[in-house]
């Protein structure tokens, strides 16, 4: 079941009252409907009922979806990259671990629900990405500033950058070959941290960690 609470807030425009809904956590098993709105952009989108005056709202929150074994801890500009507790050390299921991230903005928190939901390993895909990221910024002689997965069939992979001067999207696509041959990094270099029980980042600076290895010191860790 989501949590979630009342809050009143005063518009920032108008500075008349409203009432907002905060959720602490939501759990799209059981709502449907909540997965949708934070894919959307409704969920964290508020509009002054006085004036109309439309906000975003960025508190943290966590993302729980049971069935698919994967919890996304949303927490704006977060710093930390691994948040761990004793609820979450003591968990000794027999079970693969449940997939638990921290997501520092909005965009990433969709993307991953999106690769976890098209059971994609998220690990590989940073892995994809990145060789990508490097590719599209020779090709181009340009600095990219983000990547989004945008989809994948049998044969390709594609990713969205965009240009960190102009924010020109360029669509760029990898063979599945490589998706898998990141799998195979992702499994033997992050082994550890696909074990492990506590929410983690998985980024392009983890990717980036993780190919530096790779590239020297090849399987061995
Ligand atoms: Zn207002």
């Amino acid at each position: 079941m989501s949590i979630s609470n009342l809050k009143a807030v005063e518009c920032p425009h108008c500075l008349g009252n409203n009432k907002i809904i905060l959720y602490s956590s939501i759990t799209p098993s059981s709502d449907e409907s909540m997965r949708n709105s934070v894919l959307n952009d409704k969920l964290f989108k508020y509009n002054c009922i006085h004036c109309g005056y439309e906000a975003r709202l960025s508190y943290p929150v966590l993302y729980n979806d049971v069935n698919r074994r994967f919890m996304l801890y949303f927490i704006p500009d977060c710093e930390r990259r691994v948040i761990t507790d004793r609820v979450i050390e003591l968990d000794r299921t027999r079970l693969a671990p449940i997939k638990k991230r921290i997501v520092t903005d909005y965009n990433t928190l969709k993307e991953k629900i999106i690769i976890f939901e098209s059971g994609l390993d998220d690990m590989a895909l940073e892995l994809t990405k990145l060789a990508l990221k490097i590719k599209t910024e020779k090709k181009y002689g340009i600095d990219v500033d983000c990547g989004y997965f945008s989809f994948y069939d049998r044969r390709r992979i594609g990713v969205t950058f965009f240009d960190a001067e102009t924010k020109e999207k360029h669509l760029e696509t990898a063979g599945m070959q490589v998706y898998q041959k990141s799998l195979g990094i992702a499994a033997r270099l992050g082994r550890k941290q696909r074990m492990s029980r506590a929410f983690i980042s998985v980024d392009e600076v983890w990717a980036q960690e993780i190919l530096y290895r790779y590239h020297r010191y090849g399987f061995e860790d």
